[in-house]
């Protein structure tokens, strides 16, 4: 059994552009997140949230510092090994669901376990977890015929498909009704506590945060 921190960001900075136009984003951060917490990045528009939330993820790469998740660096990685990390133990939930448009409900619930190598029993899992969160009569359905809360319900089964280890959620009610939000909410925190999966999310809603174990204020690109 490991006892080192899921995920440990070593004075991580991000700076977009070239000099003389270059951006510092991010400024040196540090902090870790132990396996099984509930987290919440949270801070004002702009504040460099969704960029931190990318780099923890593997999704972008860090202009200096080095981040571990699973004891693995990820700075200084290239994309398609980036990409297999990703496969092995990362969930990723968007503000805007990003669901593949040609692609069903179903598919895109599968395409997590087959890029994993799940080679058995993918689309009973699939449908299992599109039981879960309660569209499974919308199996077939594209996702241009489902509403925004249906898309991201069904991007919450993609994001635990290949039953990661630790989960990132960017805002992910930040584009539905306060209704449909707590829906997702809710899912949100049953699927992660049935699945034991670390939970990462980025919210300006505080409500929201106070419901995390642990809470990560960002403000001008600096821990608060
Ligand atoms: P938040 O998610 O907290 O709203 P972001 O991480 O999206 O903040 O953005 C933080 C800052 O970084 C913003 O000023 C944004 O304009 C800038 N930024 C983000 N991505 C890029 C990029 N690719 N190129 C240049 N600036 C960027
Ligand atoms: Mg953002």
């Amino acid at each position: 059994m490991s006892t080192s921190p899921i995920l440990q960001v070593r004075e991580v900075t991000k700076q977009f552009g070239e000099e003389p136009q270059k951006l510092t984003i991010l400024h040196p951060i540090s902090f870790d997140i132990q396996a099984g917490d509930t987290v919440s990045i949270v801070g004002p528009s702009g504040s460099g949230k969704t960029t931190l939330l990318g780099l923890c993820a593997g999704l972008d790469q860090a202009s200096s510092g080095q981040i571990f998740l699973k004891d693995v660096p990820l700075v200084g990685r290239s994309e398609d090994e980036l990409a297999k990390i990703r496969n092995e133990h990362v969930g990723f939930v968007f503000q805007n669901f990003q669901l593949l448009p040609t692609l069903t409900a179903l598919e895109n619930i599968q395409v997590p376990m087959e890029l994993k190598g799940q080679r058995k029993g993918v689309r009973q899992d699939a449908l299992r977890l599109l039981q879960q969160v309660g569209l499974e009569a919308r199996a077939d359905h594209y996702p241009t015929q489902l509403s925004g809360g249906e898309q991201q319900r069904i991007a919450l089964a993609r994001a635990f498909a290949n039953q990661p280890a630790i989960l990132f959620a960017d805002e992910p009610t930040g584009s539905l009704d306060a209704e449909t939000g707590a829906m997702i909410e809710q899912l949100l925190f049953e699927l992660n506590k049935q699945q034991g999966t670390t939970l990462v999310m980025v919210t300006h809603d505080l409500e929201l945060a106070s419901k995390t174990d642990v809470m990560i204020p960002i403000k001008g690109g600096r821990l608060q």
